[in-house]
Order: C-alpha cells, then structure tokens, then sequence
C-alpha cells in the first residue's frame, strides 16, 4: 500500500514535471506582494518605534505614517478614517462586533434577550461565536441558503422580531464565492433601526465597496486574501457607540481595540488595498477569464461534474467542483499527497478534519459528494498555464478515479 502510495507519486512527478506547485487556494491565502513586503521592511528595523509614543519623534513620525495609511484605506471604502479600526484579521472583526454588540446592548438594556439573525453557511468564525452567544441568553436564527446558494431577504425578514438587534450576513460565501445583497438588505436594516453587519473577507479587494452605497453597521475584511501580509485585518464601524470592547489596555484604536499596533501589518494591508482598489475592472475580468476557461473545459470533458453555487451572483475567482467518484477515496487527499495542485475541500477548518463541508450539505449535497468536493480559487499571480496543467493533471487523476 504505501509502497503503491510512493509509486504513484513518483509517477505523478515525471509525467506532470512543473517546476512549482500550481497554487489554486487563493482563497485561503494569497502570496504577499513583493511591492507590499518593500513598503512594509522599513517597519521592522528603521520606523520601529511605538506610534503610540508621540512624545518620541520617531513614534509621532510613524503615528502620522498610520493616520495617512487609515486616511488612504477609508477614502478607498469612502468612510470617515475614524471608522477604520485594526485588527488581527477577520476572525478578530467578527468575534469582536458580534460580541461587543452584544454586550453594549446588555449594558444599556437590562434583563433584554437580544435576538441575532445571521446564515447557516457563514464562516466558523461566525457560526461559533453565535454558538457561543446562545450561552450568554442570546437567541440566533440561522437562515438556510436557496439550491444556489444565496442568502433569500425575505426569508431574513421572517425571522425579524422586537428584540432583534443585529443581522449578519456574509457579502460573499469563502467556499462557494456566492454574492448576497447587502445593498438591499441595509435598505431593510436602515428602516427597521436594526443593526447590520456584513464579514465581507472574500470580496473586499475583489469588487469595490463604497461605504455610501452599502448601509451596514460594521464589515470584516482581512489582509492575507488581498496579497497582503497574515495577522493583520480590521473592520468598519459606523458608529463606537454601538459596541462595547472585548479587551482593555492602553485604549489604542479609539478605545475599541487595545494592544500596540502592528505597524508592518497595518502599512502593508494598505498597500495591498491601495494595490487592489486602484483597478478592479483589470483584475477581475482577467481572474475571471482563467476561472471561467478552467470551469469550462472541465465540464467539457466531464460533464458529470457539477459546479456548486450560482453563476451569476458568484465571485470570479472560485469554482467550487463535486466529483463523483466511483471509488471510496477522498479526491482533495489524492491530490494533496501528488503535491501537483494546491486547493481545498471548502474551508481549511473542515478540510483539517475531513468532515464535510457545512455550506455544501447545507446546499443539498450529501456527506459523500460533499467530502468529494474541491474549491479552486484563481489569483493575480496565476497564469493560463496553469489553468491548463492543471486541467491535464485532473484528466489524469480522473483516469484512476472514474467517475460515476
Ligand atoms: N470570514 C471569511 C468569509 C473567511 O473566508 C475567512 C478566512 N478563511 C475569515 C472570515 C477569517 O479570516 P482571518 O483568517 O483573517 O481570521
């Protein structure tokens, strides 16, 4: 057995001879820029001094480095720079609105149940701190998705009552790059007085957000999706008041999220903003041609496959693909240990534990198309090579692993 496993990677090898692994798990992380790793080297050695010390030239020097860096980022969103808060990256955002929402709104209303309305097919990020919530005296409704994937406004609206505080619904699904419409659910939010957040991690730097025009409370974003550097992410928040902190300290971040700032981090998420919402239009029709030419040709050539999500409201850097296999073997595992390809089964949190993914089954699949189901995700550094190696190399798995 193992000595097959050793055969056939070497096999694997010589016929599919790259010089590197075709990455195609941009949504799980992206390559740092080198333009955003240049910007940000200055942070570590020479502006190393702590922002928050202005007393010191050098900290009111790098403190004004970071106020034009936040001014440069809010103009980019078109919101005011004090509504730019840092964080260590989304999953920090969304604990952090989802839990101090609520306990600001338990500080002013005593003995108040507050009601959360968020999807079932959010990030874990979300769906756990709900979890959590239920233990502090909070109700969540989970609204399901339709067969394509969407987040249905009508079906949020069912679920509203009096003590509803906030909503939360993802701008866009990481594992099948669905898209809902926020735009139109903050027009509801807006005349119903209640709170909206959006974890817009997988479409921030992808297609332009515009503050004006999406009427949320608070979004998530993150910097390692937008070729940017890990550990570093923040939020928008419309307003301080409507959230309490989760951890006190020196008060840095108006208060709503202390800790020295990581000022390498927070330069170089500008960067990477500055860098993706400089053209969108380029980019994405570019990202969306390898996709679309991948997704294509495959489902030329195995017209079994089945595409999960929608086509018209999806991002265009992820296809998300069920392989039905004749075989009892998990594809994603076949394909990791070739080391040919670099993808995923969904979400890095359930791809750890092989369990199947819970958009998918929440999408209808079953536990077994679900765990034969890989998410592709195109990049800015992928070329048309790729997608057509790639292509030859699934031709080839798919030889050894028929399809039903
Ligand atoms: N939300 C979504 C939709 C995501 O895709 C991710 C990253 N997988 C997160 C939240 C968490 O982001 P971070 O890695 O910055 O904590």
């Amino acid at each position: 057995m193992m000595v097959d496993l050793v055969v056939s990677i070497v096999q694997v090898h010589l016929i599919f001879n790259f010089c590197e692994m075709i990455y195609l798990d941009n949504a799980a992380t992206t390559e740092c820029d080198s333009l955003v790793i240049k910007e940000m080297l200055p942070f570590f050695n020479v502006n190393y001094a702590n922002p928050s010390n202005s007393n010191n030239q050098l900290g009111s020097h790098i403190k004004e480095l970071l106020n034009y860096a936040r001014e440069s980022f809010a103009n980019n969103l078109n919101c005011l720079p004090q509504q730019v808060i840092w964080t260590s990256g989304a999953t920090e955002s969304n604990n952090l609105i989802l839990q101090g929402v609520i306990k600001e709104t338990k500080r002013r209303k005593k003995n108040f149940r507050p009601h959360i309305i968020t999807s079932s097919i959010e990030h874990k990020s979300i769906i756990n701190t709900c979890e959590f919530l239920k233990s502090e005296d909070v109700d969540i409704s989970y609204v399901k998705p339709n067969k394509e994937g969407g987040i249905s406004i009508q079906d949020i609206e069912k679920e509203i009552n009096e003590r509803t505080t906030l909503i939360s619904i993802m701008l866009a699904n990481n594992e099948i790059g669905t898209i809902n419409d926020i735009m139109r659910l903050s027009e509801l939010t807006c005349k119903m007085g209640i709170l909206l957040h959006s974890d817009a991690t997988q479409y921030f730097g992808k297609q332009e957000i515009d503050l004006k025009k999406f009427k949320v409370d608070f979004l998530s974003f993150s910097s390692h999706k937008i070729y940017g550097p890990k550990g570093i992410g923040g939020m928008f928040v419309k307003n301080h008041k409507t959230l309490s902190p989760l951890i006190y300290g020196g008060g840095q971040e108006f208060g709503i999220r202390s800790g020295t700032l990581n000022t390498s981090g927070i330069i170089g998420f500008a960067k990477a903003f500055e860098i993706a919402s400089s053209d969108y239009t380029i980019e994405y029709s570019r990202i969306k041609n390898l996709r679309d030419t991948f997704e294509d040709h495959l489902l030329k050539l195995f017209p079994q496959l089945i595409v999960n999500g929608s086509n018209l409201e999806r991002l265009s850097n992820i296809t998300n693909i069920t392989f039905p296999i004749k075989s009892n073997v998990f594809l994603i595992n076949v394909i990791n240990n070739n080391g040919v390809i670099a993808c995923s089964s969904g979400s890095a949190c359930d791809s750890a534990e092989n369990h199947p993914s819970h958009v998918l089954t929440e999408l209808g699949r079953s536990s077994n198309e679900a765990k034969n189901s890989i998410r592709f995700s195109f990049g800015k550094f992928n070329t048309k090579k790729d997608v057509f190696d790639s292509i030859e190399y699934l031709k080839f798995v798919l030889k050894t692993h028929e399809l039903k």
